[in-house]
């Protein structure tokens, strides 16, 4: 069989990542993205650029490839299901739907039994003072937030009169759990109880954005056995083809729960290129081309860390040792809080 061209949407460092992932072996990307100055162009074999909503564009992609996946989760339903027509997206647009709503996607777990923490849709101003018993918590936009952008932490009733959410959005509030740890798995799923599931990542936010990742995680038996239980289950519900990421919050009495599922490649396996035999990227890229399943193995312990802004400046002179890997997302344009790069470093296991 002739390898498949991948096509995917979304021009960042997580499609870099991917094309990257796929030339070395051999499968050809090309990148649909609606930036013109897509970091993804300098990886990636072909690049188009389009609006997600330009049906003229869309199809000149689909023409061009034969299989469509995405490097970010919100990307509209629409676009997403009128490809699937005439060529395979994977993970499939209706685990999208489930995932890109953050209302949706904590009825799913709950339904399947999965813990999150308690929560409620607030539509109004009068479905937040309603709710003030949930409180100390976070309002967040049910849609379109990433990186802790559209979320408010409100600490007590007192609070609510200063804030002004925007009410065109829908919102959850979500009870704040005292963070005791994060961590995040991620699972390869190829098909029926076919998977291969990477150890725990621990990772640290600062202002809601992760700044390090880092295996192995400092967490318990149970809770590792559990995490990953959970994504298993998860990627067999949504019948997920590819790779997913679900990250976890631990309380202080040790009890876990899911914060989000991401469909999609994700910032805290960024380590598992250095890491492991393959990939996050190259998983995800084998899985939706139905190419061979390889056992992952561990050769590295591994830590990761964002550079976030300004960071990427004294990086970009800086010498490394060999096990010191220093990825530069090559963004036009240096922004506060914007993802510019990151650094893993290994050390023997
Ligand atoms: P995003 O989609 O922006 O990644 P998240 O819901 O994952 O949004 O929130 C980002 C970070 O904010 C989390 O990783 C966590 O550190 C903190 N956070 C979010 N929700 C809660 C919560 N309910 N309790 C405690 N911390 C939270
Ligand atoms: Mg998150």
């Amino acid at each position: 069989m002739v390898n498949p061209v991948v096509g995917i949407i979304g021009g960042g460092q997580l499609g870099s990542m991917l094309a990257a992932a796929a030339k070395k072996i051999n499968i050809k990307t090309i990148i649909f993205s609606d930036d013109i100055n897509s970091p993804a162009k300098n990886f990636a074999d072909e690049f188009i650029f389009g609006s997600y909503d330009d049906a003229k564009k869309i199809n000149e992609f689909i023409n061009e490839v034969d299989v469509v996946t995405f490097e970010f989760e919100n990307i509209p339903y629409q676009t997403l299901k009128k490809i699937n027509e005439s060529k395979k997206v994977l993970p499939k647009p209706e685990i999208n739907r489930i995932v890109q709503n953050r209302l949706s996607e904590k009825d799913f777990l709950n339904k399947i039994n999965i813990n999150t923490t308690k929560y409620v849709s607030v539509k109004n101003d009068k479905d937040l003072k309603s709710n003030i018993d949930l409180l100390p918590a976070i309002l967040k936009t049910c849609t379109l937030g990433y990186d802790g952008k559209g979320q408010y932490k409100i600490n007590s009733s007192k609070e609510l009169d200063s804030l002004r959410p925007d009410f065109k959005n829908e919102f959850i509030l979500e009870k704040l759990i005292i963070l005791k740890k994060e961590i995040s798995i991620i699972i390869t799923r190829f098909g029926k109880e076919r998977y291969e599931i990477y150890e725990p990542i621990e990772n640290i936010h600062e202002d809601q954005i992760l700044k390090f990742s880092k295996i192995p995680s400092d967490i318990n038996n149970n809770i590792s056995k559990k995490s990953k239980d959970w994504a298993v289950k998860i990627a067999e519900e949504l019948d997920y083809i590819g790779t997913l990421c679900v990250e976890y919050f631990i309380d202080k009495n040790d009890n876990l729960y899911v914060n989000e599922i991401a469909p999609r490649v994700h910032n805290s396996g960024h380590l598992t290129i250095n890491s492991h035999n393959i990939s996050q990227f190259e998983n995800h890229i084998r899985a939706i081309c139905g190419l061979e399943q390889i056992k992952i193995k561990k050769i590295y312990d591994a830590r990761m860390q964002n550079l976030i802004g300004d960071d990427i400046n004294s990086y970009r002179k800086k010498k490394f040792k060999d096990n010191e890997f220093f990825f530069d997302y090559l963004k036009n344009e240096i922004k506060k809080k914007r993802k510019m790069g990151h650094i893993t470093v290994t050390k023997k296991c």
